[in-house]
């Protein structure tokens, strides 16, 4: 009874598929940082996407640039001016102002202002000097830039400011978030200048991921610090039909929470510094593998090819897993519950045999061995392409 009784299958039944499971992640690229996350994800209802770095590339371009005549001048501007093409006057005044516009923008990390600089360096516009600098979280950057006091940022800024938006400014703004592009308004001198479209291509990938996830019956959601109409736009292209615009970064924890307060468990997707809280207050946190350090640290688990795919597969990989772990836990307990009786003898009450302690040795062993079999079988695991 004590060799058949010995419980090595049972307490190797969980750790070994954990193991070949965190091991399968790893191989294909997603890092688990422990047991408990990788037990969590088959859990997930509701997945929630950050937009830009995550469901975009996180690398976006200038698009258009409108200036200040340009708005004054009516509804007549469609797509906008290039600064580089435009003729003769429009284009110094364009310069002029994106000169600005980079030159403060120097200052910030946000992937939109290294956008606007990078522009301005490729078409060889110089940067004018920062006297001063000060970066407003969620809506853009202020300062002083050869006597002139500079902002560049959303509508929201502007409302914080007191800068007066003109009917035919917003309307040319809402023209460029219909087309997915984010639109930011330039101030020089608490007066609206310009207005320059700023366009992240989708990772060819995230529309199919989204798909995927929504086959696994999960709840897509898309948050982001942009505005709405830009949200909704990229959120069409790839499939969501939930977006939750306009949070600012210390918001998006407590959007976090309230799904999880509906009684939801939630995965939170993220790659920025404003993801970090929110990775944190997730039941899975997943950051993407290029993103900023904080959010790596802040999630459970991280995806090392930056691809959206691999938040279908993480979850696929956490139901194989469970579903091993659960048939592990019937073949130990299994054993014992044949084997217990035998060995006490039950057959023999009815005229067959006793259990010798060989053959209870082999039954244990054989019972492990079974158990770490079927756990090596989740190496067979294919993960979603
Ligand atoms: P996201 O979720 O897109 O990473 P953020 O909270 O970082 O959002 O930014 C929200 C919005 O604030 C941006 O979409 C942009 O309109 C504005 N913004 C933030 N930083 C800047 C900046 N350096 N220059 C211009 N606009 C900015
Ligand atoms: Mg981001």
């Amino acid at each position: 009874v004590l060799v058949i009784a010995c419980p090595c299958a049972l307490g190797l039944a969980t750790p070994t598929a954990i193991m070949v499971g965190t091991g399968k992640g790893a191989q294909h690229g997603i890092l688990i940082k422990g047991g408990e996350a990788l037990e969590m994800a088959h859990k997930i209802q509701t997945v929630i996407l950050d937009k830009t770095g995550t469901i975009t590339q996180g690398k976006p371009h200038v698009t258009d640039v409108i200036g200040k005549e340009q708005l004054d001048g009516g509804g007549g501007v469609v797509g906008g001016v290039d600064a580089g093409g435009a003729d003769g006057v429009d284009a110094r005044a364009l310069s002029e102002i994106i000169g600005y516009a980079a030159g403060i923008e120097r200052g910030s990390e946000h992937p939109l202002g290294f956008s606007i600089v990078q522009y301005a360096i490729n078409n060889e516009i110089p940067l004018k000097p920062i006297d001063s600098f000060e970066a407003i979280v969620g809506k853009g950057v202020q300062g002083i830039s050869a006597g002139r006091r500079v902002l560049v940022g959303n509508s929201m800024l502007m409302d914080a400011f007191k800068i007066e938006l003109s009917a035919e400014s917003v309307a040319c703004a809402q023209r460029f978030s219909f087309q997915g592009k984010t639109p930011i308004y330039l101030a020089l001198d608490d007066e609206l200048s310009g207005i320059i479209a700023v366009a992240d291509v989708v990772k060819p990938t995230s529309r199919t991921a989204i798909q995927k996830l929504h086959d696994l019956k999960i709840n897509v959601a898309m948050i982001t610090g942009d505005n709405e109409r830009t949200a909704k736009a990229i959120a069409q292209l790839v499939g969501i039909d939930n977006v939750i615009a306009e949070v600012l970064p210390q918001d998006k924890a407590a959007r976090v929470k309230s799904y999880q307060e509906e009684g939801q468990r939630v995965a939170m997707v993220g790659d920025g510094i404003n993801d970090a809280p929110a990775l944190a207050q997730s039941d899975v946190g997943i950051a993407i593998g290029s993103g900023t350090d904080v959010a790596l640290e802040s999630a459970d688990i991280v995806l090392m090819h930056s691809d959206l795919m691999d938040v279908a597969t993480a979850i696929k990989l956490s139901k194989a897993t469970i579903r091993n772990v659960k048939q592990n836990l019937f073949w130990a307990f299994g054993y014992n519950v044949a084997g217990i009786p035998i060995a006490c003898g039950l057959l023999y009450l009815f005229g067959g045999p006793l259990l010798s302690p060989l053959f209870a040795a082999a039954a244990m062993s054989l019972s492990s061995v079974s158990v770490v079999s079927n756990a090596l079988r989740l190496r067979r695991f294919k993960a979603y392409d």
